[in-house]
């Protein structure tokens, strides 16, 4: 019995497409897409000098070869998040000991050589691995041999190597060649992401989000770029002596022609609005707008609130309340 069901799978496994049912991918990070995570890059597709995702999008750079899982904010990976194996496999390899620090910070390391920062490799048996990078200083939970589980630990999502923010960049491969796992199929040598993909290496669907807010705040002034991508501007109160009350909305995956619109609005109504026209596509970005004054705010609930809206559709929108005390 044993040998007549051997020889009916090497048959099924012959007839199969090349890549077919060889793995099943599960989520790499133990978060909700869309609610406290989300994919800022895909594979590069286009093999030109060019970048394109595999529904044709700009969320890719020339020669990402992975998906990068990433937290809205620097102050997210403090919760911290774990980065889980997304199958079972052997560790081949780990790096651990690497800072966590943003390549735009000016103290950053030259991450030459080095650029996956802190992670490992598993393999996965039938010429499958899977590569984990960027992740937390002194996080990574396994070693060299270790036999782990689909789904276990390895560590937590960090911010090493060559990043700017907080995520965990995977990477498939067969045979040590790069597999897009949502167009397993996708032939290298011409662009082919004009076709819908019938299959992909996960487990479970996941929905391709082009664009959408990460944080709505509202701030004392107007906040530096790089306190948003840190995470520490968002509070829930503000002392009614502010200098000025400002919204703004931090974002990621804008095109040409998107519009923000950013609206504030206090015990009396609204207090600043404002719409921002995109010139361009950008990876993430942010928008804000405020009023000054030099008495005192009334007391209250404050909402700041911000939509994104392409060809007259919203498509992202956010809100966030705060009181104003004495
Ligand atoms: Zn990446």
């Amino acid at each position: 019995m044993r040998s007549v069901l051997t020889s009916l799978l090497s048959i099924l496994s012959l007839a199969s497409p090349a890549l077919a049912g060889d793995i099943r991918l599960s989520q790499p990070i133990d978060c909700t897409l869309g609610s406290d995570c989300y994919i800022q890059n895909y594979v590069d597709t286009d093999p030109s000098s060019a970048a394109q995702d595999f529904t044709c999008g700009a969320l890719t750079y020339n020669g990402h070869k992975g998906v990068d899982f990433a937290l809205p904010t620097q102050a997210d990976m403090l919760k911290p998040v774990n980065v889980l194996a997304s199958a079972a496999g052997r560790v081949v390899a780990t790096r651990d000991g690497m800072a966590d620090i943003s390549q735009k910070s000016p103290n950053a390391p030259n991450v030459s050589g080095v650029e996956c920062g802190n992670g490992l490799v598993l393999d996965h048996g039938g010429g499958w691995t899977t590569q984990y990078c960027h992740m937390k200083r002194g996080s990574l939970i396994v070693k060299q041999g270790d036999q782990i589980e689909r789904g276990a630990p390895l560590g937590q999502v960090g911010l090493s190597g060559r990043t700017e923010f907080p995520h965990v960049h995977i990477v498939a491969r067969k045979d040590g060649k790069v597999i897009d796992p949502f167009n397993p199929f996708a032939s290298k040598t011409s662009n082919a992401c004009t076709t819908t993909p019938t299959d992909s290496l996960w487990d479970q669907p996941i929905a391709y989000q082009s664009t959408s807010l990460l944080q709505v705040g509202i701030a004392s002034s107007e906040p530096e770029y790089a306190a948003i991508k840190a995470g520490t501007v968002l509070v829930d109160s503000l002392p009614v002596s502010s200098p000025a009350l400002v919204v703004y909305g931090f974002a990621f995956g804008g095109q040409t022609n998107d519009i923000m619109r950013l609206t504030l609005r206090g015990p009396k109504g609204i207090v600043a609005q404002r719409d921002v026209t995109s010139t361009k596509n950008q990876a993430q970005f942010f928008n804000a707008t405020g009023r000054k004054s030099s008495q005192s705010w009334p007391e209250g609930t404050y909402e700041a609130q911000v939509e994104i809206e392409r060809n007259g559709i919203v498509i992202s929108s956010m809100s966030h309340q705060i009181d104003l005390i004495p």
